[in-house]
């Protein structure tokens, strides 16, 4: 098995395609991806201590404590680092102290791992457009994304997931609320991230995420993949 030489850390705002473009990655590059937000909905749906912790915190659209992600992170990255020559972090980090602490994190234990910035860019009423026509597929194993906008290449074949027939539904924090809340959070932190990955050196790649998902995918494949 090849050990992971590539992170690819996915920065942008709620709804700019950051799961699908992943999920695109990972089907054609045999990539994993980790996305937080995910694993923080499987916890609620199971209903374990950290999910009852959380429930709340999520649907209000506001971030879970740094120590709590981080230590999610750390143990699944390193429990799947050896199996994919490619990992992408879809939603993490989304603070300089998380960005810190895996930066730690790779430096002490994994140096020969070469991470990149992926920045999505879009504006804040797009956003909110796309995240009141998306739909996630109600299994928690699964939670594709779909959208019932029309040109948006996401729609569903059926009134079900594609992939695994699980109900489709909304999520609690894409409700316009939770929408600004969220992007008004991601906004405060989203320059100081640009800034301490552009302070130590790190690769960033900027992606027009308002077009559709197998342009964005293209325009990664030019900036990225055969560089
Ligand atoms: P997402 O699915 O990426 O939009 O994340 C949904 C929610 O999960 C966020 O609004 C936060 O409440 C929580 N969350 C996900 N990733 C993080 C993170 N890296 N740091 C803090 N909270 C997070």
């Amino acid at each position: 098995m090849n050990q992971a030489a590539n992170v690819f850390i996915f920065i942008g705002p709620p709804g700019a395609g950051k799961g699908s473009l992943a999920s695109l990655c990972v089907k054609r590059f045999g990539w994993l991806q980790i996305s937080t937000g995910n694993l923080c909905r499987k916890h609620i749906a199971e209903q374990t201590k950290i999910g009852k912790e959380i429930d709340l915190i999520i649907k209000s659209g506001k971030l879970i404590n740094d120590d709590l992600i981080n230590c999610m992170v750390f143990e699944w990255f390193k429990e799947n680092v050896q199996k994919a020559s490619g990992i992408i972090f879809d939603g993490y980090p989304r603070t300089v102290a998380q960005a810190q602490a895996f930066e730690n994190m790779l430096n002490t234990a994994f140096s020969h791992v070469r991470g990149r910035v992926i920045l999505f860019d879009l504006s804040d009423d797009v956003v909110v457009d796309r995240l009141c026509s998306r739909y996630i597929c109600q299994n928690i194993e699964c939670q594709a994304v779909y959208s019932l906008a029309p040109h948006s290449g996401l729609t569903p074949a059926t009134n079900v997931c594609d992939l695994c027939s699980g109900i489709l539904g909304r999520r609690d924090d894409d409700a316009e609320l939770a929408v600004r809340k969220r992007l008004e959070i991601y906004h405060r932190h989203e320059q100081q991230l640009i800034d301490f990955y552009r302070d130590n050196g790190t690769e960033i790649i900027k992606l027009d995420a308002s077009k559709q998902l197998n342009e964005v995918f293209d325009s990664l494949v030019l900036n990225i993949i055969e560089k």
